[in-house]
C-alpha cells in the first residue's frame, strides 16, 4: 500500500508524478477503510499544524532543522539551571506563531471524523490547543505533551493562563516567578526530562489498544511514549495508516503511507463519512 518510489532512470519530476498518483489511489482505500471503522484512533504530531503556520522541529523548515541549538529551550535541566536561557524562553514564547494562528483544513476533517461516531480518541503531542479551537470536543482530545496556554509552577504546581504570564513580561519582568511560592513558571508543556502525566498517557495507551485504525499523521513519531502508541495499536490488531511528508521508522509496519499535504489528503479522507 505504500507509495512505489521509481529506482532507474525516470525523471525526478516523473517519479514525483507516479507517487503522487500512487498516493491518491491509496487515499481512496484508506477513505474505504475509515467508512468500515468503528473506533479510530488518531495520533497527530507538529506537521498538522505548519499549514496553520506553525513551523515544525524535524521537518525541512523545522525549528531545530533551522537551529539546533534551540533544542535547549526544550530541556527542563537547562531551563532550571540557566536564568538567562529562562529569559530567552519567554521571549520566545512571545513570539509563538500559536497565539495568532488558525486551525486548518486537517484540523477540520479530524471534526468530520469526529461528527461521524467513529473517533475513539484524537491524542496530540501539540500544544497549540488548534485541535479543540477547530470544534474537536476536549473530551476526546489528549494533550500528550500539554499545552503552551498555561503556565505551571516548577514548585507547587499552580497553574494561570498563559496571558497572564505574557503580559507581566511585558511590563518587563524577564522572568516571572510564581506569585504563589516564588517558583519557577514554565509553560505547562512537557520538556525533555519532564515525565507525563502517567494518567494522560494510561488513557492514550488505552485508547491505541481499542481501536480497530490506528491513523498517525505529521509526527516523525521519534518522541517517546508517544511514538510506541502506533505499536500498540497494530499489537491489537488495528490497521496503521500513516499521512507525513516523510518517511518515519514505522512505515515498515503500516497498511498504508501517505505523503501528501496533510490539508489536502485528511478532508478527502473523510469526505465520505457520514
Ligand atoms: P516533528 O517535528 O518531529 O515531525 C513533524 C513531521 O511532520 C515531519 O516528519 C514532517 O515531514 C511532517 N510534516 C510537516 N508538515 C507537513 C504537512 N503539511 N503535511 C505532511 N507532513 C508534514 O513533530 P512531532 O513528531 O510532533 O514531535 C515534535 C515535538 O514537538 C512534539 O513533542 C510536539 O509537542 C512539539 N511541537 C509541537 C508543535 C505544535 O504544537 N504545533 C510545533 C512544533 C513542535
Amino acid at each position: 500500500m505504500q507509495p512505489n518510489h521509481a529506482t532507474q532512470a525516470d525523471s525526478q519530476a516523473d517519479s514525483q508524478a507516479d507517487s503522487q498518483a500512487d498516493s491518491q489511489a491509496d487515499s481512496a482505500v484508506v477513505a474505504a477503510w475509515l467508512t468500515d471503522a468503528t473506533d479510530v484512533t488518531v495520533l497527530t504530531g507538529a506537521g498538522i499544524s505548519t499549514e496553520s503556520g506553525i513551523p515544525d522541529f524535524r521537518g525541512p523548515q523545522g525549528l531545530w532543522t533551522r537551529d539546533p541549538a534551540a533544542q535547549r529551550l526544550s530541556s527542563l535541566p537547562d531551563y532550571v539551571a540557566e536564568p538567562q536561557l529562562r529569559r530567552r524562553a519567554w521571549q520566545s514564547r512571545q513570539q509563538h506563531p500559536a497565539w495568532s494562528a488558525e486551525p486548518n483544513a486537517g484540523h477540520q476533517a479530524l471534526v468530520t471524523l469526529e461528527r461521524s461516531g467513529r473517533l475513539r480518541g484524537l491524542l496530540t503531542q501539540n500544544i497549540d490547543g488548534l485541535h479543540q479551537r477547530a470544534g474537536s470536543a476536549p473530551t476526546t482530545v489528549i494533550e500528550l505533551h500539554g499545552t503552551i496556554w498555561e503556565v505551571e509552577c516548577l514548585g507547587c504546581g499552580d497553574r494561570q493562563p498563559m496571558t497572564t504570564a505574557l503580559a507581566r513580561v511585558d511590563d518587563g519582568e524577564d522572568d516571572p516567578a510564581c506569585l504563589r511560592c516564588g517558583g519557577i513558571l514554565k509553560s505547562a508543556t512537557v520538556s525533555f526530562g519532564q515525565p507525563l502525566d502517567p494518567d494522560v498517557i494510561r488513557a492514550a495507551e488505552r485508547a491505541a489498544r481499542e481501536c480497530d485504525l490506528f491513523l498517525a499523521v505529521g509526527t516523525s513519531l521519534t518522541v517517546f511514549p508517544a511514538a510506541a502508541l502506533p505499536r500498540v495499536a497494530v499489537g491489537n490488531g488495528a490497521r496503521l495508516v500513516i499521512v507525513n511528508a516523510e518517511p518515519t521508522s514505522y512505515d515498515g509496519i503500516a497498511n498504508a503511507v501517505l505523503r501528501e499535504p496533510i490539508g489536502g489528503v485528511l478532508p478527502r479522507l473523510v469526505a465520505g463519512l457520514r
